[in-house]
Protein backbone atom coordinates (compact mmCIF):
# COMPACT_ATOMS: atom_id res chain seq x y z
CA UNK A 1 0.00 0.00 0.00
CA UNK A 2 1.37 3.43 -1.22
CA UNK A 3 2.23 5.36 1.85
CA UNK A 4 0.24 9.35 1.34
CA UNK A 5 2.66 12.48 2.56
CA UNK A 6 1.54 14.87 5.12
CA UNK A 7 1.11 17.74 2.51
CA UNK A 8 -1.72 15.37 0.90
CA UNK A 9 -3.60 14.06 3.57
CA UNK A 10 -3.61 17.51 4.76
CA UNK A 11 -4.91 19.14 1.45
CA UNK A 12 -7.47 16.16 1.26
CA UNK A 13 -8.24 16.66 4.57
CA UNK A 14 -8.05 12.94 6.08
CA UNK A 15 -7.60 11.79 9.06
CA UNK A 16 -3.74 12.24 10.24
CA UNK A 17 -3.43 8.72 12.05
CA UNK A 18 -3.94 6.69 8.89
CA UNK A 19 -4.12 9.30 6.08
CA UNK A 20 -6.95 7.00 5.01
CA UNK A 21 -10.21 8.13 6.43
CA UNK A 22 -11.67 11.74 5.32
CA UNK A 23 -12.43 14.17 8.38
CA UNK A 24 -15.18 16.34 6.89
CA UNK A 25 -19.19 14.34 6.05
CA UNK A 26 -19.08 16.34 3.36
CA UNK A 27 -16.38 16.26 0.76
CA UNK A 28 -17.53 19.63 -1.08
CA UNK A 29 -15.83 22.27 0.44
CA UNK A 30 -19.08 24.60 -0.56
CA UNK A 31 -21.52 22.43 0.55
CA UNK A 32 -23.76 24.55 2.74
CA UNK A 33 -23.04 22.57 6.09
CA UNK A 34 -18.93 22.62 4.86
CA UNK A 35 -17.95 23.01 8.47
CA UNK A 36 -19.91 19.48 9.50
CA UNK A 37 -16.85 17.21 11.03
CA UNK A 38 -17.04 13.25 11.77
CA UNK A 39 -17.35 12.25 15.81
CA UNK A 40 -13.97 9.31 14.17
CA UNK A 41 -12.74 8.14 11.61
CA UNK A 42 -14.11 5.70 9.55
CA UNK A 43 -10.68 3.98 9.07
CA UNK A 44 -8.84 3.72 12.22
CA UNK A 45 -11.48 4.82 14.87
CA UNK A 46 -9.53 8.15 15.45
CA UNK A 47 -11.48 10.76 17.85
CA UNK A 48 -11.32 13.80 16.12
CA UNK A 49 -12.17 16.50 18.53
CA UNK A 50 -9.55 14.67 21.55
CA UNK A 51 -11.26 17.26 24.04
CA UNK A 52 -13.77 20.04 24.25
CA UNK A 53 -12.91 23.43 22.31
CA UNK A 54 -10.13 21.55 20.45
CA UNK A 55 -11.24 23.36 17.33
CA UNK A 56 -10.67 26.76 18.68
CA UNK A 57 -6.42 26.61 18.26
CA UNK A 58 -7.40 25.86 14.41
CA UNK A 59 -8.58 30.35 14.60
CA UNK A 60 -4.26 30.68 14.74
CA UNK A 61 -4.13 28.71 11.68
CA UNK A 62 -6.93 30.45 10.11
CA UNK A 63 -5.89 33.87 11.28
CA UNK A 64 -2.24 33.03 9.52
CA UNK A 65 -4.15 31.64 6.31
CA UNK A 66 -6.15 34.93 6.29
CA UNK A 67 -2.85 37.26 6.62
CA UNK A 68 -1.34 34.77 4.34
CA UNK A 69 -3.82 35.77 0.96
CA UNK A 70 -4.07 39.69 2.19
CA UNK A 71 -1.56 40.64 2.95
CA UNK A 72 -0.29 40.04 -0.62
CA UNK A 73 -3.32 40.49 -2.39
CA UNK A 74 -2.75 44.52 -0.54
CA UNK A 75 0.84 44.83 -1.73
CA UNK A 76 -0.36 43.08 -5.24
CA UNK A 77 -3.56 45.53 -5.59
CA UNK A 78 -1.28 48.56 -4.69
CA UNK A 79 1.16 48.54 -6.74
CA UNK A 80 -0.32 47.26 -9.82
CA UNK A 81 -3.83 49.17 -9.84
CA UNK A 82 -5.12 52.48 -9.16
CA UNK A 83 -7.19 51.58 -6.18
CA UNK A 84 -7.96 53.50 -3.38
CA UNK A 85 -7.07 51.69 0.49
CA UNK A 86 -10.75 51.04 1.02
CA UNK A 87 -11.16 49.36 -2.27
CA UNK A 88 -8.19 47.40 -1.81
CA UNK A 89 -9.65 46.48 1.46
CA UNK A 90 -13.07 45.60 -0.10
CA UNK A 91 -11.46 42.84 -2.46
CA UNK A 92 -9.45 41.45 0.60
CA UNK A 93 -12.15 41.20 2.56
CA UNK A 94 -14.98 39.73 -0.78
CA UNK A 95 -11.92 37.26 -1.28
CA UNK A 96 -12.04 36.09 2.12
CA UNK A 97 -15.17 35.26 2.30
CA UNK A 98 -15.13 33.61 -1.08
CA UNK A 99 -12.12 31.46 0.21
CA UNK A 100 -14.09 30.95 3.76
CA UNK A 101 -14.71 27.36 3.39
CA UNK A 102 -11.43 26.36 2.53
CA UNK A 103 -9.58 28.36 5.13
CA UNK A 104 -11.80 26.57 7.66
CA UNK A 105 -11.25 23.37 6.53
CA UNK A 106 -7.57 23.90 5.75
CA UNK A 107 -7.04 25.29 8.95
CA UNK A 108 -8.60 22.45 10.97
CA UNK A 109 -6.94 19.98 8.95
CA UNK A 110 -3.51 21.12 9.55
CA UNK A 111 -4.45 22.27 13.53
CA UNK A 112 -5.28 18.32 13.28
CA UNK A 113 -2.19 17.08 11.86
CA UNK A 114 -0.17 19.16 14.40
CA UNK A 115 -0.87 17.42 17.37
CA UNK A 116 -1.98 13.56 15.85
CA UNK A 117 1.17 12.14 13.76
CA UNK A 118 0.89 9.56 11.44
CA UNK A 119 0.94 5.45 12.53
CA UNK A 120 2.11 3.38 10.07
CA UNK A 121 0.69 0.36 12.61
CA UNK A 122 -2.57 1.82 11.80
CA UNK A 123 -4.59 -1.04 10.01
CA UNK A 124 -8.03 -0.59 8.71
CA UNK A 125 -10.21 -2.18 11.15
CA UNK A 126 -14.07 -2.34 9.51
ZN1 LIG B 1 -7.93 7.26 10.57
Amino acid sequence: MEEVSAIKSILNCNCPRCRKGIVFKYKNPYHRKFGEIKKKCSNCDLVYEMEQGFWYGAMYVSYGFGVAIAIPTMLVLTYITDLEIYQITGVIFLLLIATMPLLFRYSRSVWLHIFIRYDKAVKKLK
